[in-house]
């Protein structure tokens, strides 16, 4: 059954900002988390944006040889987890890797059955709102002190929270 996503924007491609690599980018429209200092308000409005067909999304992902990863992003990728479980699981293939950002931490996901199943399609997940009083410019691939940027593979398997190790972090 063919389904729809709202986006906020068409697929971006070649990002080297969220997450490792060449990736490409969906900015999923709406959001229920308001954190003050959001650098993406326009992505809050659930109306906003525009719907398009997952398949075709897959097939521009899968079109483009030169991508390492997609990252989820928004907006709350969560928020069209279903469409989104689709889409993650038409675009998988070996050495390719699937990040998401979410407002909501891992436990919240992992005790929501639709939000858990597009967690489980996941490499890697930037867990937690945005808290502006934690933000500093430094850090790498998030936005705030606070925030995780967790292995889901290994927490789902160990049942603790493993954080992912950048292989090219200097030593
Ligand atoms: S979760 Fe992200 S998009 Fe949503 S309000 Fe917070 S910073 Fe903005």
């Amino acid at each position: 059954m063919s389904k729809q996503i709202r986006l906020a924007a068409p697929l971006q491609f070649d990002s080297i900002v969220d997450g490792p690599g060449l990736r490409v980018v969906l900015w999923s429209q709406g959001c229920p988390h308001g954190c003050p200092g959001c650098h993406n308000p326009e992505t809050w409005d659930y109306q906003a944006g525009n719907r398009f067909n997952v398949d075709m999304l897959i097939d521009k992902i899968n079109d483009n040889k030169l991508q390492q990863g997609l990252t989820l992003s928004g907006g709350e990728p969560f928020e069209q987890a279903s469409a989104l479980v689709k889409l993650v699981k038409g675009v998988q293939k070996p050495g390719f890797n699937i990040w998401a950002y979410s407002g909501y931490t891992f436990e919240q996901l992992l005790a929501d059955e639709d939000k858990r199943a597009l967690l489980q399609e996941l490499d890697v997940l930037v867990d937690g709102r945005f808290e502006q009083d934690l933000f500093d410019y430094k850090l790498q691939f998030k936005g705030s002190s606070n925030q995780r940027i967790i292995d889901v593979k290994q927490t789902l398997a160990t049942g603790t929270i493993v954080l992912w190790q950048d292989p090219y972090a200097k030593f």
